[in-house]
């Protein structure tokens, strides 16, 4: 359903606007445990996106993707913006035109192993990993967005809270990262929660 135009647009659309409009919690998160500019940053990235909208939906699926990647490392900055600008490259290179959901399980894959080689980390030390390494074990349980995949992201960002951070600048504050959820894990919640709610029912 995303070799159609207006189904990659509506996407895409979706998922930078959530970004958008969850900026200030994310800065808040950030505000908590890191240096405050998480909402900021991602919102600079998804009005980067918001702004080549017709050029991403014209593009088939792969290419947008790698589009999208290159616009989050440019402008996100941080930390943050070379993982997801990794994640989403990485997905673009591995996924074909008309993906089926065997395609999108292993691309996630590939995006995940990249994201972890590129922030030299692993999922459990309290990063966004720690909501997309759940997501993929759910996804290879049921390939399709679904209510449990929304389960699985918020749990999982939710699961952050008690953990000590080990990686990034939350990592600075030793045992006074402990009982705030990690920024970036929100923040991949977030947009895996509003995929799994833009394409639920629409995907075989
Ligand atoms: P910065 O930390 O440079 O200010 P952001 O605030 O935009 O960048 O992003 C912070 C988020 O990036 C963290 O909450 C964490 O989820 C993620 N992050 C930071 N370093 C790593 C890493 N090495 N591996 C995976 N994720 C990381
Ligand atoms: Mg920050």
């Amino acid at each position: 359903m995303l070799s159609d135009k207006q189904a990659r647009r509506a996407l895409i659309e979706a998922v930078a606007r959530a970004v958008i409009d969850h900026a200030d919690e994310l800065t808040a998160l950030d505000q908590a445990i890191g240096d405050g500019d998480h909402g900021v940053n991602m919102k600079r990235g998804a009005e980067a996106v918001l702004a080549e909208l017709d050029k991403h939906a014209d593009s088939v699926l792969p290419d947008a993707l790698k589009a999208i990647g290159m616009a989050l490392v440019m402008k996100v900055g941080g930390a943050s913006g070379p993982l997801y600008g990794t994640f989403f490259m990485t997905l673009g290179k591995t996924l074909p035109a008309e993906p089926g959901p065997s395609d999108t399980v292993a691309a996630f894959e590939a995006a995940l192993q990249a994201v972890m080689a590129r922030g030299k980390s692993h999922p459990g030390q309290k990063t966004m990993l720690d909501v997309l390494a759940p997501a993929l074990e759910t996804l290879k349980a049921d390939p399709r967005p679904s209510q449990a995949l929304c389960a699985t992201v918020a749990e999982a960002a939710e699961a952050t809270i008690p953990m000590k951070a080990e990686r990034g600048r939350a990592s600075f504050l030793g045992e006074r990262s402990i009982g705030h959820m990690d920024p970036g894990a929100r923040s991949s919640a977030l947009m895996i929660d509003t995929v799994c709610k833009t394409l639920e029912g629409s995907v075989k």
